[in-house]
């Protein structure tokens, strides 16, 4: 049986897909565990999809937990496809044709915290890639005087805003608008929103006690009806097109593919090419995996096979060959099209998420290829020149390529959320390469920067 989850046929219009980001511990994992849960409560049995690396959330489901605040026959949307962030930002960094691979965004960001470092890479990276998003202020539980209100949605209407009037709460709140208006938008504390570049909304949340879910889940729906990228239209039964989300190894099917597939559909057996660390990679894929409903898996079981997954889905693909795939490049399925020309269209890809490098510089290892965009940018702005970047753990070749450098300073690796292989470790120590280990691209930068500072102070 094909499975059909998220497909749309009547209206061809697929999920569209949510990332959500922000500062460390201003709630990411938090909001999109409530909005999970609210959804398990709200939904009937199996209403929401289990997807790889994604959460499905029908249009019913959604409007119930947004009740009286959604009338689903405005929408003509599926519902969301949540890209489950594993605790950073960078898979909101992640591509597809070019654009970004979400079509919108929720930035959370603590309201006593407000913005920080991450907070602001993300709006770069948002900026960037011109993705809508809607401002979740989170942890409103934490702000003293404030009171639960279980009957009304947090922000629906002004009256129901005065009747929970906060000084508290609207001093946050006006900060976190004023420091958005700093970064070149004008925002609104009503659900509302208007305009991405224009019109930001702000909607006070609590991924605690789930108060603003119902306004926030409201603001993604508009964004997305709104916002519909010409590409949301879909060619439902035409040649899969995915983003790769993670390469990872799995018990019983060697190298796997997590992969958001956000056009057309892929079957068992067809052949496919992926973006690879040389050179792009074709092969046919053995097995086409969801995860089992949570009641049904057994450790050693926790996949099931399916012939067929159409767009937007997450899954994971099992296929011959995938050890030099890259987090962050494109699949496509090739299926009646000519085989050269799918490969021509991974490289084109591929080559605008190149990062430019320079005879001498730093290496650069990154999780993805979209946080090693996201990387380079950075580092380009701090005037660093890089001269290797690459998706992957720190290998000896990289400690070899780093000592090679003419210039101390240059002698470096920063590695992004990535391991050292312990090879690689052995290597360092017999050499004078420095390697800098973080999740955090700001962090990184400082301490390269702060390193660097450190060297010319020796030197003088
Ligand atoms: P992430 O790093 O952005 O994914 O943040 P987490 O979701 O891990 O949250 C960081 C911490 O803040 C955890 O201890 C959460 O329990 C807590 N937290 C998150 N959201 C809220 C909230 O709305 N209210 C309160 N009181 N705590 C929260």
């Amino acid at each position: 049986m094909p499975d059909t989850d998220t497909r749309d046929s009547e209206q061809g219009l697929r999920t569209p897909i949510v990332a959500v980001l922000g500062h460390v511990d201003h709630g990411k994992t938090s909001l999109l565990d409530k909005i999970r849960g609210s959804t398990v409560i709200e939904g009937e049995a199996g209403a929401i999809t289990q997807h790889i690396g994604a959460t499905a959330i029908p249009l019913d489901v959604v409007s119930k937990v947004a009740g009286s605040l959604i009338d689903p026959s405005d929408f003509d949307l599926p519902g969301l496809l949540f890209i489950d962030t594993p605790g950073h930002h960078s898979f909101t960094t992640l591509r597809s044709r070019g654009g970004a691979l979400a079509d919108i965004a929720i930035l959370v960001v603590d309201v006593n915290d407000g913005f920080q470092p991450q907070t602001l890479e993300a709006i770069s990276i948002l900026k960037q890639s011109q993705t809508p998003f809607v401002v979740a202020a989170n942890k409103i539980d934490t702000i003293p005087g404030w009171k639960p209100n279980e009957d009304a949605p947090v922000q629906q209407t002004k009256e129901a805003q005065s009747d929970r009037a906060n000084s508290k709460l609207d001093e946050e709140l006006y900060e976190i608008i004023g420091e958005l208006s700093d970064e070149g938008f004008s925002a609104d504390m009503y659900w509302r929103v208007q305009d991405f570049r224009g019109n930001i909304g702000v909607v006070p949340v609590s991924a605690e006690t789930g108060e603003g879910i119902p306004d926030l889940l409201t603001v993604l729906m508009g964004l997305a009806q709104r916002y519909m990228k010409e590409d949301m239209a879909i060619d439902v039964t035409g040649p899969g097109a995915g983003t790769v989300l993670e390469v990872k190894e799995e018990k019983g099917f060697g190298t796997t593919l997590d992969v958001v597939l956000y056009d057309g559909t892929i079957r068992e057996d067809e052949t496919i090419v992926v973006g690879g660390l040389d050179e792009p990679i074709v092969t046919d894929v053995r097995a086409i995996l969801k995860p089992r409903p949570l009641a049904e898996i057994r450790t050693e079981d926790r996949f099931e096979k399916v012939e067929e997954i159409a767009a937007a889905s997450g899954v994971k693909i099992a296929a011959p060959d995938l050890g030099k795939a890259m987090a962050g490049a494109p699949v496509r399925v090739v299926r009646d099209r000519d085989i050269e020309e799918v490969i021509a269209e991974v490289r084109a890809e591929l080559s605008e998420i190149e990062v430019q490098t320079q005879e001498q510089g730093v290496v650069v290892k990154a999780d993805t290829l979209g946080s090693l965009e996201a990387i380079a940018n950075a580092m380009d702005e701090a005037e660093i020149p890089i001269m290797r970047a690459e998706v992957g753990d720190v290998a000896p070749r990289d400690i070899s390529v780093a000592s090679t450098a003419n210039e101390d300073k240059h002698k470096t690796i920063l590695a992004f959320n990535v391991d050292v292989l312990a090879d690689a470790e052995r290597k360092v120590e017999e050499t004078d390469v420095k390697v800098f280990e973080s999740g955090v691209i700001y962090r990184l930068i400082e301490e390269y920067e702060e390193y660097v500072e450190e060297l010319e102070r020796a030197q003088q």
